[in-house]
């Protein structure tokens, strides 16, 4: 039998003063600033996970010959801690990032993470710094978890030795000017993934690939890139790093089927049960870029939007392509899309019951603020 993975935890001895956190938190950017701590977990080739750390924040060492900088084994995650109304903290089901990051293991190679080591490393950073989890609506503290080979070595093949880290960021709002509508653009010159490619794996290659058509996007006065599917350059897979929802004047909502070149975004499967929760019909289902546009102009098409543990959902307002430009809607933010954006974070900041089981509740996770002593209580 394995020995159980055990994160030993030798903490900072100088983290931030509560001041200092208080100032940098005070207009959090996103991915700018991090904690004061980190969680790291190595493993080798015939001992497998072993020397869990949770240890301050620090640049890492690594060999130039290191083959993740060569040939690009590494895989992340995304996802969120939330404030409570009670002062805990909530992590968004982790549990579906774990298992995520085993499937992006094992297409790139790589050893598999136990999902309950995942877990509990998520457990132990956010445990630590959770006063650095903001508390208001729009704010959360963004966890990035990230495995990559370590092992030097110029030679192609699987590495033996590999490093798993989990870093924190506080988060603001993404929209701080309030909810703005994307333009995008449809990238014909390029597409994001192929089947039997790694489209469907959360690894840095597929974001590395995906940065010069986002400049092409920009050039066209753009947004975002949206991606169409790389056999008949037709069906409609992705905006950037977002999962896509197309919304019919009917009520009924439509998100692209997982064809193996799209990544099964969380968010996206959230919300299949949030709109049906709210008694809309969701489904999915192939979408042409071409009825995109019929469906638009025809009042058929009311609403799109993409979604992602980032921005949670942000609206698209209008498609700028080699085949036409269209808006959607009247070009703002829809009806159905804010509903729904609203319910998930009612969720996610605990202003409505979980009936889902979504929210992993961390067990000793300290207040931001002292809470109010019981009355009577022995403050001794
Ligand atoms: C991470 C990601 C998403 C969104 O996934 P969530 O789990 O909802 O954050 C969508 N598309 C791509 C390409 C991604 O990398």
């Amino acid at each position: 039998m394995t020995p159980p993975v055990v994160i030993e935890s030798k903490p900072s001895a100088q983290p931030l003063s509560d001041g200092e956190r208080t100032a940098l938190m005070a207009a959090p950017g996103f991915g700018r600033d991090f904690t004061d701590h980190m969680v790291t977990i190595r493993w080798t080739e015939g001992r497998g996970w072993h020397d869990g750390l949770l240890s301050p924040f620090a640049p890492l060492t690594l060999s130039p010959a290191a083959l993740v900088l060569h040939y690009a084994q590494t895989i992340f995650e995304g996802l969120k801690a939330y404030r409570q109304p009670d002062g805990s903290v909530a992590v968004f089901r982790p549990e579906s990032n774990a298992r995520r990051f085993r499937e992006s293991a094992r297409r790139l190679a790589m050893p598999e993470l136990p999902e309950d080591v995942f877990v509990a490393a998520i457990e132990a950073l956010v445990t630590q710094d959770a006063a650095w989890v903001p508390d208001s609506r729009e704010s959360s503290l963004y966890l990035r978890p990230f495995l990559f080979a370590t092992e030097p070595g110029l030679g192609i093949r699987p590495a033996r030795e590999y490093l798993f880290t989990v870093i924190a960021s506080p988060s603001g709002s993404y929209f701080p000017d309030g909810v703005r509508p994307l333009s995008v653009w449809i990238s014909d010159d390029y597409v994001r993934a192929a089947p039997g490619g790694t489209g469907a794996a959360k690894c840095g290659g597929n974001y590395a690939a995906s940065l010069l058509a986002q400049a092409q996007a920009a050039e066209r006065g753009c947004d975002q890139v949206v991606w169409l599917d790389a056999v008949e350059r037709r069906w409609v897979e992705e905006m950037g790093g977002m999962n896509l929802y197309f919304v019919y004047e009917d009520g009924r909502i439509v998100t692209p089927l997982l064809s193996g070149s799209l990544l099964p975004g969380i968010t996206r499967h959230s919300l299949l049960r949030v709109a049906a929760d709210l008694g809309h019909e969701a489904v999915e289902s192939r979408v042409s870029v071409h009825d995109w546009r019929r469906e638009c102009a025809e009042g058929r098409i009311a609403e799109v939007f993409a979604c992602g543990t980032a921005a949670v959902i942000t609206p698209v307002g209008s498609v700028r392509s080699t085949r036409g430009d269209w808006t959607v809607g009247d070009g703002r933010p829809g009806p159905l899309t804010m509903r729904l954006r609203e319910a998930l974070l009612d969720i996610q900041t605990g202003r409505v019951p979980d009936h889902h089981g979504w929210m992993h509740r961390l067990a000793h996770a300290v207040p931001s603020a002292p809470a109010c002593p019981p009355q009577g209580a022995d403050l001794a």
